[in-house]
C-alpha cells in the first residue's frame, strides 16, 4: 500500500527544486511519473519554476473543479508529485489519498502548511488529517531561527489584510520567510503578551 506524502515548509524553503529533484530520480531509472499543478498558482504558467532558474512543464493544471481521478492517467504510473498542494480543494487531496491507498502509486505533496495569516490552507489541512508522513522542509529566518510561517509585503511593506492568495512577485507582493517570534514582532507588531 503506497503512501500520501505532504512536505511542507515555508516560502523558499527549497520545495520545488526538492520536487524537481524527486522527479528526476524517478525518471533516471526509467521511471513514469505525472507532475500536477493546481491552476490557482499562475506563476510560470503550465511550467512549475523555482527562485534559481529551474523549471519543467506540469502535467497536468488543475483547476479547482476538476477531478483528479479523471484527469490523471494511472496506468504504469510510478509517482505523482503535486507542487503548491496547499491550493488544491479538500476533495482532491481525498482523491489523491484513495490513488495511494487503492492503485498503491505514492503521491508526494509540496505545499505551504498557512497563508500568510498563520492559518492553514483548506488544501494543506486536508492534506495534514490524510497524509501518513509528513515532512518538514526547513528554511531560516532572518534572525537564524527555523521559519515557520511567511510574512507578506505588499511594496516592501509587512501586511495583515488582504486576499487569502497573492502569488510572490505579482503586483508587487513577496513574502519572507520567518520564525514565530519575527512573525509577532515583525509583522502583528506585538511585543509583549
Ligand atoms: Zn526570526
Amino acid at each position: 500500500m503506497a503512501k500520501l506524502y505532504f512536505r511542507y515548509g515555508a516560502m523558499n524553503c527549497g520545495k520545488t527544486i526538492h520536487l524537481l529533484q524527486t522527479a528526476h530520480n524517478y525518471e533516471e531509472n526509467g521511471l513514469k511519473i505525472c507532475i500536477i499543478k493546481p491552476s490557482v498558482d499562475l506563476k510560470g504558467g503550465k511550467n512549475i519554476v523555482t527562485r534559481i532558474g529551474l523549471k519543467r512543464k506540469a502535467d497536468i493544471v488543475l483547476t479547482p473543479k476538476m477531478n483528479v481521478r479523471e484527469k490523471v492517467d494511472l496506468n504504469g504510473l510510478a509517482c505523482i508529485l503535486v507542487d503548491e498542494a496547499q491550493f488544491l480543494q479538500p476533495d482532491q487531496v481525498e482523491d489523491l489519498w484513495k490513488i495511494a491507498k487503492l492503485t498503491d502509486i505514492p503521491v508526494i505533496c509540496y505545499g505551504l502548511r498557512t497563508t500568510f495569516k498563520s492559518k492553514c490552507f483548506i488544501g494543506s489541512k486536508a492534506l495534514l488529517e490524510l497524509a501518513d508522513e509528513l515532512e518538514e522542509l526547513v528554511t531560516i529566518c532572518s534572525c537564524g531561527s527555523k521559519a515557520k510561517f511567511q510574512g507578506r509585503k505588499v511594496n516592501g511593506k509587512f501586511v495583515t489584510d488582504g486576499a487569502e492568495v497573492a502569488i510572490d512577485g505579482m503586483n508587487d507582493v513577496t513574502y519572507e520567510p520567518l520564525c514565530g517570534k519575527c512573525y509577532l514582532e515583525k509583522v502583528m507588531g506585538i511585543r509583549e503578551v
